[in-house]
């Protein structure tokens, strides 16, 4: 499936089967004997990461694109060539976007904080269990929480990448009085971080999953589907490689026939258990 077909699908996905709306099935909650079987595969392996999608900004209050009360249901869908429309005209494709900057489109993404789930994630970090995290999030809330092992390989909406050197500036460090703005370093082209629908996945971030989805062997699927490719290839590379998948959704997906224990709930409600499990299981080990 080509990255455009994918992300499409995924924000059909996360409408439908992760934004808990009245198409999604009533679904059990894990209990504590698989999250602690989640727990113990976490402690065992040598290099854990997550891959975490849009379930994880729904929870965090940002409203997903499709379905009832999707973004794109009230607002229409962005372009499928958007990027190949900002490289015909950047001046215009950046007047638009400023213009929308106080629409309901962006407010969602403004008051939006980290949850209980983002912050389990950064605690398992600093446990030293949990190594990187690959998000397909724009959302700036893994940032915000304080993770710092981070890919945002859909970009982040709060940065400013340039085309040219990739450099990121957050959107302060830029003047936007004459449009469209110039690199501050080589003077190339300024987009915005997030990655537009036929635009490439900057080769930096690509290759910063790369490495580290080389490296694991244990790959905690959050909030998403894991169907929107590159992201979901990194998860399933692992799991060929003889790694384990541990899924945290509140519904099964596409995903689940891989995995290896399914945690039902959301991600705010099932990563600080599990993290709290790890956390618990590693005192009990030391003890
Ligand atoms: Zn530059």
């Amino acid at each position: 499936m080509s990255y455009l077909a994918g992300i499409w699908r995924i924000e059909h996905e996360s409408a439908r089967t992760e934004g808990g709306f009245p198409m999604a099935k009533a679904s059990r909650r894990a209990i504590d004997e698989e999250i602690r079987e989640g727990a113990r595969m976490i402690l065992a392996a040598r290099y854990a990461i997550a891959l975490t999608g849009a379930g994880m900004s729904v929870e965090s209050g940002i409203p997903p694109f499709r379905g009832p009360g999707g973004l794109w249901t009230k607002y229409g869908e962005p372009p499928m060539n958007g990027f190949q429309r900002f490289m015909a005209d950047p001046k215009k494709a950046w007047e638009e976007r400023l213009s929308k900057r106080n629409d309901e489109l962006f407010k969602p993404l403004t008051v939006a904080r980290p949850n209980p789930g983002h912050l389990a994630l950064v605690e398992m970090e600093e446990l030293g269990v949990i190594r990187f995290v690959i998000t397909q999030n724009i959302d700036d809330l893994h940032r915000q929480a304080g993770q710092k092992a981070l890919a945002e390989i859909h970009g982040n909406w709060t940065l400013i990448r340039c085309l040219d050197c990739t450099t990121r500036f957050h959107r302060d460090e830029i003047d936007l009085e004459k449009l469209p703005p110039a690199c501050p370093r080589c003077g190339g082209l300024l987009k915005s971080d997030t990655v537009s629908f036929g635009e490439p996945i900057p080769t930096d971030v690509l290759n910063m999953c790369a490495e580290h989805s080389a490296k694991a062997d244990l790959v905690i699927v959050a909030g998403t589907s894991a169907t929107v490719y590159p992201a979901a290839g990194f998860a399933l590379e692992v799991k060929q490689r003889g790694g384990i998948l541990i899924e945290v959704n509140l519904y099964e997906s596409e995903i689940t026939q891989y995995c290896d224990v399914s945690l039902r709930g959301g991600s705010a409600e099932v990563l600080p258990r599990l993290a709290k499990a790890v956390a618990e299981m590693r005192r009990e080990a030391l003890s």
